[in-house]
């Protein structure tokens, strides 16, 4: 089988982490792209579609955290690794929530990071072999014709509930407060209220869930918002 070579984006503005990084992620056998700010990492992200992102949180201008939000929100899915350092109340979970993958806290061990990387990257790599398509209990769900079934059964559902749908899949196991998920799902111009998002998910639960009112799928998350399980 023919292997690929991935192509790992670097995003470090501290000269000499992002040149041992770039050196490393070589010899490690990947292809290299840096650059030392938020703007052009996601110009970077768009025009060649990198196979995972290396991201330091503390970047001049706009933060790691941003650039990974709006990489999500812009649907660039690939692996993000956050580099943090230790005197930073470094929020785990606010990485999480931004759509990172994983992260590692300055100073890191070279090693560490690259064997993140390469686990990052295998799981993107058997994402990207199950195509296009969503399968969980008895749920199947296409991307590209956007249609659901359940039970073998076509279901309609909207284009908020699709999008929805596939929003809380992809970041399965994360508990996403209603925010993020608005803000992920809708983007800044969705003006709804944290209401609406609970009546989307109601009815996406009467659709996937075999009990509605003891959902397994799009759990409530109490004090924060939900979380997605195949189960
Ligand atoms: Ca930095």
């Amino acid at each position: 089988m023919e292997k690929s070579i991935s192509l790992v984006l670097i995003v470090e503005d501290e000269e000499s982490i992002l040149f041992a990084l770039e050196e490393n992620v070589i010899h490690a056998g990947y292809e290299a792209l840096t650059c030392k700010t938020g703007n052009e990492a996601l110009e970077l992200a768009e025009k060649h579609k990198p196979a995972a992102v290396i991201l330091d949180v503390m970047l001049p201008g706009m933060s790691g955290f941003e650039v990974c939000r709006q990489l999500r929100s812009k649907q660039l899915m690939m692996p993000v690794i956050m580099l943090t350092a230790r005197s930073e109340e470094f929020d785990k979970l606010h990485g999480f929530e931004v759509g990172a993958d994983d992260y590692v806290t300055k100073p890191f061990s070279m090693d560490e990071l690259l064997a993140r990387l390469k686990a990052v990257l295998r799981r993107g790599r058997l994402q990207e072999q199950a195509g296009r398509q969503y399968a969980f209990s008895n749920v199947e769900i296409d991307l590209d014709s956007r249609t659901m079934k359940c039970g073998g059964v076509p279901v309609d559902l909207t284009r908020t509930e699709f999008d929805l749908l596939v929003y809380f899949i992809e970041n399965e196991g994360k508990a996403l407060s209603r925010d993020v998920v608005m803000n992920d799902v809708w983007g800044m111009e969705y003006y709804g209220t944290q209401r609406s998002l609970d009546s989307f998910v109601a009815n996406l639960r009467k659709k996937i869930e075999s009990d509605p009112h003891h959902p397994q799928h799009i759990q409530t998350v109490h004090g924060v918002g939900y979380k997605f399980s195949a189960g």
